[in-house]
């Protein structure tokens, strides 16, 4: 039997891999995508999409339902800053929705969509082998505990204290149009709008933090949350800090969360994945990999770099001033903001 040949093999179904075979579809590509999983795909994640994401999934045509994030807000209890967002809103939208939308694009478009794991990888300077498909190019988008980052050599540990993420949705109409973020002596708990009655909650902290426990922690959460149903399961992910090496290895761009990830403090994941699935397509464009690797870095130093800074503050004895700081210094919180919300 001959083997199907494409321009694009992407491996993994998730906002970045889907996005960046889109991109590549409406480029003129030839593109195959490989996912696990069929159907909607869910993931621990707080939904925020940032005003840059926004305009980077406009650009494939695709425009998820949601609702308006206006800014965001930090309080720990007894003080409090917020900063409204200038130049655009963010949007809350559920990870199913994204992930239907995506999915319909994509076979709209005619992404080539079939259920397999990529796992053994073989590669010459003209194509690349895996899951009975040939290509020109390979995009691994197979997320935060990419396999394929492990296969290429590409992984690199990290000496950073271990967080988790974990999530669930409740049924109660949003009493802000704000991403609150409320912090307490160990964890971080996100709230964001995702429908006229559904919010999102995602608690940031060290392993095995127990969600109930953790909302119990912060009272004035709690009690909005008091009686309200949950509205999905409990869902996790970690650890988040994930290095990589190098993000190239022949014909394999690493993009999104394989890539390498930071930590989801500042909740900006998906923006700096989808700058990373357009610079891999134009990589792909000019047929070499070659300034892909600095496209990476400039698209995702805000992420590495203040979210890295938030994290390192987060974890240390200083985490009980980030906030009081905050609020002592608005403008500053609002530039912050502003930069990684971009
Ligand atoms: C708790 C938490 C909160 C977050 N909050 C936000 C937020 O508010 N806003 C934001 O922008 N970002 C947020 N993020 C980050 C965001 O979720 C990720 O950056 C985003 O999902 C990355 O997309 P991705 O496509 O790279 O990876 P994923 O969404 O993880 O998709 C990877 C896909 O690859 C598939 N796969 C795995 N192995 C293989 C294989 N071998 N072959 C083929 N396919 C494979 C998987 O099944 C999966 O579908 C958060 C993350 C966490 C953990």
């Amino acid at each position: 039997m001959s083997v199907r040949r494409f321009d694009v093999l992407v491996a993994g179904g998730g906002p970045v891999g889907l996005s960046a075979a889109i991109r590549a579809r409406l480029s003129g590509l030839t593109v195959a995508l490989v996912e696990p999983r069929s159907g909607p795909i869910d993931k621990a994640c707080g939904e925020g999409l940032m005003p840059g994401a926004i305009d980077a999934l406009a650009a494939i045509g695709v425009s998820p339902p949601g609702m308006p994030i206006a800014g965001f807000r930090y309080t720990d209890g007894r003080r409090t800053v917020s900063h409204r967002l200038t130049r655009a809103p963010g949007r809350g939208v559920r990870r199913l929705a994204l992930s239907e939308l995506l999915e319909a694009r994509a076979d709209e478009v005619g992404v080539e969509r079939l259920v397999g794991r990529v796992e053994d990888i073989e590669q010459d300077d003209r194509t690349v082998h895996a899951a009975g498909l040939e290509a020109r190019w390979m995009l691994a988008c197979d997320g935060l505990h990419s396999g394929i980052r492990r296969t290429l050599g590409l992984a690199r540990p990290s000496t950073a204290p271990r967080r988790f993420g974990i999530r669930q949705h409740f049924a109660v109409a949003p009493w802000t149009d704000l991403v609150e973020v409320h912090w307490s002596a160990g964890i971080e708990a996100y709230v964001t709008p995702v429908a006229p009655d559904v919010v999102g909650i995602g608690i940031l902290g060290p392993p095995r933090t127990d969600f109930r426990a953790a909302i119990e922690s912060l009272p004035e959460l709690a009690g909005r949350l008091d009686g309200a149903a949950p509205a999905s399961s409990v869902r996790g992910a970690g650890p988040l800090r994930q290095r990589t090496s190098a993000r190239s290895a022949g014909r394999v761009l690493l993009v999104g969360d394989a890539s390498g990830y930071v930590d989801a403090l500042t909740g900006e994941g998906m923006r700096v994945g989808l700058a990373q699935a357009e610079a891999a397509v134009d990589a792909v464009l000019a047929d070499s990999a070659e300034g892909y690797g600095r496209e990476w870095a400039h698209r995702s130093r805000d992420f590495r770099v203040i979210t890295g800074l938030m994290v390192a503050a987060a974890t240390s004895p200083l985490r009980g001033a980030i906030v009081p700081t905050a609020s002592a210094l608005p403008a500053a919180f609002g530039a912050v903001i502003e930069r990684l919300a971009r």
